[in-house]
């Protein structure tokens, strides 16, 4: 496995290693766990040399989030790669420096409109345009042919999709399922920030999902009904949304996939977790 730090070095491995392979890229920031090597598997498992991106994104951040305090943890990450079959096939990419993805005077936003009007769109202004600029940059900067991305951030999936298909990128995108604790606490990086007993109560979040979808699949009048009384009853839920999974809007007889949303604030701690399925 390789770890590189700046684009010139990446840029070398690209025209001296990879010309007319399969490259895949698994864009993270960092602080693996179980999802992110997931994500890894499938680009080992599916393309011929998989470029693994750890760059915690200051775009992405509002003014009162994370990112000064979000984890950092790169030794552990590289050792945590290194462990995977097929390892030897991972350039890590691991910029120490915001200017190999952001040059000096770079003064441009790709933004998607629209797919930002729920969910974490409403709650997190500004936050997928930061995501969206960072991902072409690193589409650009890997020349990957296929990304693989978590299902764990639906929304995000989305409007990668939409740039995608807006700008008729040359990539392939893959969603994989979200790996999650025995507790089904959906993995993540921010789970370290809980104590263990707020861990095991976030172990709620994914039963208020799974219960919102027996209820839907019954009668969907009273999943709204019921959601709407969590809403009430429960300050901590961010957002609990039904929505139709293709558009993000209110489920309608044309819907045919469907997705169980939710933000829930643990503490200090902001956590997401979403069901898809289909009718
Ligand atoms: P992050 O480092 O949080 O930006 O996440 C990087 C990628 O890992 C994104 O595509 C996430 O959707 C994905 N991811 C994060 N948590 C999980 C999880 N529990 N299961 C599957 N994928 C995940």
């Amino acid at each position: 496995m390789k770890l590189v730090t700046t684009k010139k070095e990446l840029d070398k491995i690209i025209e001296e290693e990879h010309a007319g392979l399969h490259i895949g890229l698994v864009p993270t920031m960092g602080n693996l766990h179980l999802g992110h090597l997931s994500l890894a598997e499938a680009s080992l498992a599916q393309t011929d040399k998989t470029i693994v991106t750890i760059f915690v994104n200051p775009k992405q951040f509002g003014e009162n989030e994370d990112f000064g305090k979000y984890p950092r943890t790169l030794e552990r990450d590289l050792k945590l790669l290194k462990k995977l079959e097929g390892s030897e096939n991972i350039t890590v990419f691991a910029p120490q420096n915001e200017k190999e993805i952001y040059p000096d005077q770079f003064n441009t936003t790709i933004e998607v409109k629209g797919l930002d009007h729920a969910l974490c769109g409403l709650h997190r202004p500004g936050h997928f345009k930061g995501v969206t600029t960072v991902v072409y940059q690193l589409f650009k900067i890997t020349k990957a042919d296929t990304a693989f991305f978590g299902q764990k951030d639906y929304q995000q999936f989305r409007i990668i999709e939409k740039m995608v298909e807006d700008l008729d990128l040359p990539i392939k995108l893959s969603m994989q399922p979200i790996i999650r604790e025995a507790s089904g606490l959906a993995m993540s990086s921010r789970n370290q920030y809980m104590s263990e007993e707020q861990k095991s109560e976030a172990a709620l979040i994914n039963k208020t999902l799974y219960d919102l979808k027996e209820i839907f699949l019954k009668d969907r009048l009273k999943a709204n009904a019921v959601r709407e009384k969590i809403l009430f009853e429960e300050p901590r839920w961010q957002y609990l949304e039904i929505l139709d999974a293709h558009n993000l809007k209110d489920f309608s007889d044309k819907t045919t996939k469907v997705i169980v949303a939710g933000a829930f604030t643990m503490g200090d701690t902001r956590l997401i977790d979403n069901i898809l399925f289909s009718l």
